[in-house]
């Protein structure tokens, strides 16, 4: 499970050049390759994503401070391992505690 770059949900089933989408959103990613490529510019798909992610939906932190050392680096290692970032990890953890994913 991962969570889409470009939407922030966590059905990302489809890897794009780096950037981890779910298909409703791999559909409007390729598109902006498409058309990116078409006119001879640079393609980056995770950039392109993060773009569609700012510009379509209102976006917020969290910060949480206090948290142990230890629990801090459990939390690391275990993204490290899982090959996710910290967000990610999270963003998992806190979709999974809602009910909202397996
Ligand atoms: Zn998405």
């Amino acid at each position: 499970m991962r969570i889409c770059d470009a939407c922030g949900n966590p059905k990302a089933s489809n890897e794009t050049n780096k950037a981890m989408l779910c298909p409703d959103c791999a559909v409007d990613v390729k598109t902006e390759i498409k058309k990116l490529r078409q006119e001879g510019k640079p393609v980056n798909a995770l950039h392109i994503a993060k773009k569609l992610l700012k510009e379509n939906h209102r976006l917020s932190d969290i910060r949480i401070r206090d948290i142990p050392e230890d629990f801090k680096k459990t939390l690391q290692h275990r993204a490290t391992d899982e090959g996710i970032s910290l967000r990610e990890l999270h963003l998992i953890a806190l979709y999974q505690y809602l009910g909202q994913i397996d």
